[in-house]
C-alpha cells in the first residue's frame, strides 16, 4: 500500500519506518523545521531500540507545501493533538476523496477536526498500546523489542470494508499487533481512561509508571477516576470496551508489568517545556460531562494541576 505519515514525530516514525521495512511505500511530510531539515541533510532518521544498535534508515521527507503527491491509499496523522487543525490546513491541498485515513492520536478532538476534511467512511481511528520517543531532530527511540506493543482500531461507521481488512494486514506484517474492532468511541476512550489516570498523575509527580502503580493506595486514586470517567461515558451513551474492574487491572498491567519503567507522553512534553495533551484527555471528559449535566471535578482539578505545573515551568 501506499502511505503518507502527516506528523512524522515519535509514533509517526515509528508506523511509517515500520511499515515501510514491511515492503510498503511511505512519504513523510511535517512541520518541525529543525527535524526536517536534520532528516533531509543526513538522508534519512536515526532508528534506536531500547537506545540500541543505532542506523540510519532513509526516509523520503517534506514540508506541507511542498508536497503534492495525491495518489497515496492511506493519510497516517500522528500530531499532537493542538497540533492537528494547522497542519490539515497546511495539507489540504494534497487530500481527495480515495483516500483513508488511520490516527491513533491519545486523546479526543482530533475525529471531529478530520470529518472537517474526510467523509466518515474513509476514517479509522485507534489507539497505540506502545511508547516511543523523539530522541531530538532526526533520532528517534522505539522503545521495546520488535513485535512490542499492540494497538485497537475501529472504522468511524463502525463498518470495516476491503480497504481496511488490507490495511489491518499491513500493520500486522510491520508487528504492530492489530485488533480491529467495531465498537469506534468505545475503542478510543478505552486509552482516554487510562492516560486520564496514569499519564497525568505520573506526569504531574515526574514519575516513572511503576512508581505510581507500587503506592498503596494507587488503586483507590485510579478508580475515582475510571468511575469519574465511565460515568461521563455511560451518560453520553459509550459503550465501554472493558469493565470498571478491567480498566484498573489494565492499569496495573501496563504500569506493572508491560511498561513499568516508562514516563508517559504528557511527562514527555513537559519535560521539553511543550504544551500537554491534558485539555484532550481530562480536560475532554470534563467537557463531555458538562454537556450532560455531570461534573467530573477530579479530572476537572487534575487538567487544572497540569496547567499550573505547565505554567510554573513556563514561568523559570
Ligand atoms: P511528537 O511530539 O514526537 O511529534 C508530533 C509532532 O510534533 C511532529 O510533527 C514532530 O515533528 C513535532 N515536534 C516534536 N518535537 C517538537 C518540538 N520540540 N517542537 C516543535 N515540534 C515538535 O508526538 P508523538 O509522540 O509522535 O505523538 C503523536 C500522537 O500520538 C499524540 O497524540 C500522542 O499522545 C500519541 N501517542 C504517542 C505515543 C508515544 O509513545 N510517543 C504512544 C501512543 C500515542
Amino acid at each position: 500500500m501506499k502511505f503518507t505519515v502527516v506528523g512524522a514525530g515519535a509514533m509517526g516514525l515509528r508506523y511509517g519506518v515500520l511499515l515501510q521495512e514491511a515492503g510498503n511505500e511511505v512519504d513523510f511530510v511535517d512541520a518541525w523545521q529543525p527535524h526536517v531539515d536534520k532528516m533531509k541533510e543526513q538522508g534519512g532518521v536515526y532508528v534506536t531500540r531500547d537506545h540500541e544498535n543505532e542506523h540510519l534508515v532513509p526516509v523520503n521527507v517534506y514540508y506541507p507545501e511542498e508536497y503534492t503527491n495525491q495518489d497515496q491509499d492511506v493519510l497516517v496523522f500522528f500530531l499532537k493533538q493542538m497540533q492537528l487543525e494547522d497542519m490539515l490546513k497546511r495539507c489540504k491541498h494534497f487530500f481527495n476523496d480515495k483516500q483513508y485515513v488511520l490516527t491513533c492520536m491519545n486523546g479526543m478532538g482530533h475525529v471531529e477536526k478530520l470529518l472537517q476534511y474526510f467523509k466518515p467512511e474513509k476514517i479509522i481511528a485507534g489507539t497505540a498500546l506502545v511508547a516511543t520517543i523523539l530522541d531530538g531532530p532526526g533520532k528517534v527511540d522505539f522503545v521495546g523489542k520488535p513485535g512490542a506493543g499492540s494497538m485497537n482500531m475501529a472504522n468511524y461507521t463502525e463498518k470495516p470494508d476491503d480497504v481496511t481488512y488490507k490495511l489491518v494486514e499491513e500493520l500486522k506484517k510491520a508487528n504492530f499487533n492489530p485488533n480491529l474492532t467495531t465498537n469506534f468511541k468505545g475503542t478510543l476512550m478505552a486509552k482516554v481512561v487510562f492516560n486520564s489516570v496514569v499519564n497525568t498523575l505520573c506526569t504531574l509527580f515526574e514519575i516513572k509508571m511503576v512508581e505510581y502503580a507500587s503506592y498503596a493506595g494507587a488503586d483507590e486514586m485510579s478508580m475515582q477516576l475510571i468511575n469519574e470517567a465511565y460515568d461521563v461515558c455511560e451518560l453520553d451513551g459509550i459503550k465501554m470496551l472493558n469493565t470498571r474492574q478491567e480498566e484498573l487491572d489494565s492499569i496495573n498491567y501496563v504500569s506493572k508489568v508491560a511498561n513499568p519503567l516508562h514516563y508517559p507522553s504528557m511527562y514527555q512534553d513537559m519535560s521539553k517545556n511543550r504544551p500537554t495533551e491534558v485539555d484532550y484527555i481530562n480536560g475532554y471528559l470534563v467537557s463531555l460531562g458538562k454537556k450532560h449535566g455531570y461534573e467530573a471535578k477530579t479530572h476537572e482539578f487534575l487538567a487544572h494541576l497540569v496547567h499550573l505545573a505547565e505554567h510554573n515551568r513556563q514561568a523559570k
